[in-house]
């Protein structure tokens, strides 16, 4: 397992239309489809809720006609950061 830190997926030039982002990754998405493949996408907090949409924009290159190929399940996975995490524990605390 290789320990450099992750940089969210939209570092690349996969999603174009979309702004670059270079943040670090907090979440590792899992999408799998129907016929079995499965790729992973690297987000950071922010492009979170998209992974659904961001996922079906890299599927959709990927689809030659005629196939039918449809995503059956999206896993979130956090990556651990625990600095941060700890940090928003005690900002939660103080406002409680
Ligand atoms: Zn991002």
């Amino acid at each position: 397992m290789s320990k450099s830190p992750k940089i969210c997926s939209l570092s690349g030039s996969r999603f174009r239309g979309h702004a670059r982002c270079d943040e670090p990754a907090e979440y590792r998405v899992r999408v799998i489809l129907n016929t079995r493949r499965d790729f992973l996408l690297y987000l950071c907090h922010s492009h979170m809720p998209r992974s659904s949409e961001l996922a079906q924009i890299l599927l959709d290159r990927h689809i030659k006609s005629g196939e039918e190929i449809r995503i059956e399940c999206i896993s979130l996975h956090t990556i651990k950061r625990l600095p941060k995490l700890l940090e928003n524990k005690q900002a939660g605390a103080a406002a409680a």
